[in-house]
């Protein structure tokens, strides 16, 4: 009898288990399949589109979001896509050869529309021609901008699922109130420091300055991997010794090579300042999000004006 209620019990389990899955598998497919360009914009489609969307980050933790391309396999994945979404202003150089081949199939938000893009870094004397016309593309680390970016995905959002445009529309709300607090902490912070010049060695922080009236210089330029002059670094290091400035701000994936040798000139010392364009594994693994390293970024910055 009870070997009996046991192999009743085995049979059922297993018939049970693949309904399970299969339910499992009906709520799934009922979510939005999103393929984000690179983390920020992960994460604000994570948080606006919340349990509606299934969110795919392109670009994997650790790599380097410049010079990052698809593979056939990641095109292949992104037809499935219901909707993919950008930065713009040249974040995402391997779309345009895409475009044609995906957008019969999936929907692309171009999160920058509405922005005005800085094409230069405005307190750099020895800005190269070519870099003059090129639109700098790290508006996230703007907090207005990256709510507008908030906005325009939700937009998108909306447009591909209107019954759920309530909790769209409430998780926006959500994020623009963590926004706003992250506005107020950055101009309290920065409300009576020493100084407000910051030397970087990725150019990634001029629509952040632009915004805080902060004066960023920087060792190399838009994309990390661009190298200064000779002029461009003695020029630096007259700036760094004008302010009495301490610190200098590397980028996470920058080897340091320059930073290092200009630390030693000036006697600073090196700090790392986050353009979350991509996590580290470390990062990822701790729970980091954008409003987490932006406030870390915020409390260095201080600190380097404070000193
Ligand atoms: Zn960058």
């Amino acid at each position: 009898m009870l070997r009996k209620s046991i192999a009743l019990g085995l049979l059922l389990l297993f018939f049970l288990l693949p309904g399970c899955s299969k339910q499992q598998k009906e709520i799934n497919s009922s979510r939005l399949t999103v393929y984000a360009s690179f983390y920020p914009l992960y994460d604000f489609t994570k948080k606006i589109g919340g349990e509606h969307v299934n969110v795919i980050n392109l670009v994997p933790a650790g790599a380097n979001v410049h010079e990052w391309e698809p593979g056939p396999q990641t095109v292949a994945s992104l037809l499935e896509a219901d909707l993919l979404v950008v930065n713009g202003l040249g974040m995402e150089p391997w779309l345009p050869k895409l475009q044609d081949t995906i957008a019969a199939d999936v929907s692309i938000v171009n999160t920058s529309t509405g922005i005005t893009p800085l094409y230069q870094n405005h307190g750099h004397q020895h800005v190269e021609e070519t870099r003059l016309k090129i639109p700098d593309p790290h508006i996230w680390l703007d907090p207005h901008y990256a709510l507008l970016q908030a906005e325009n995905i939700a937009a998108a959002l909306i447009e591909l699922d209107p019954q759920n445009k309530d909790d769209y529309l409430n998780n926006l709300a959500a994020f623009t109130q963590k926004i706003e607090e992250l506005d107020r902490y950055f101009l309290e912070s920065l409300q009576s420091t020493k100084r407000r010049e910051f030397v970087v060695t990725h150019l990634a922080f001029n629509y952040l300055a632009e915004r805080y009236k902060l004066k960023q210089m920087s060792i190399s330029g838009l994309k990390p991997q661009a190298e200064p002059s000779a002029a461009q670094m003695a020029e630096l290091v007259d700036f760094i010794r004008e302010h009495n400035i301490r610190y200098i701000f590397q980028d996470p994936f920058d080897e340091g090579r320059l930073s290092q040798s200009l630390a030693a000139d000036v006697n600073a010392t090196i700090l790392t300042l986050n353009p979350i364009a991509s996590l580290t594994q470390e990062e990822e693994v701790a729970g980091e999000d954008y409003f987490s390293l932006m406030h870390k970024n915020m409390e260095l910055l201080t600190k380097a004006f404070q000193e």
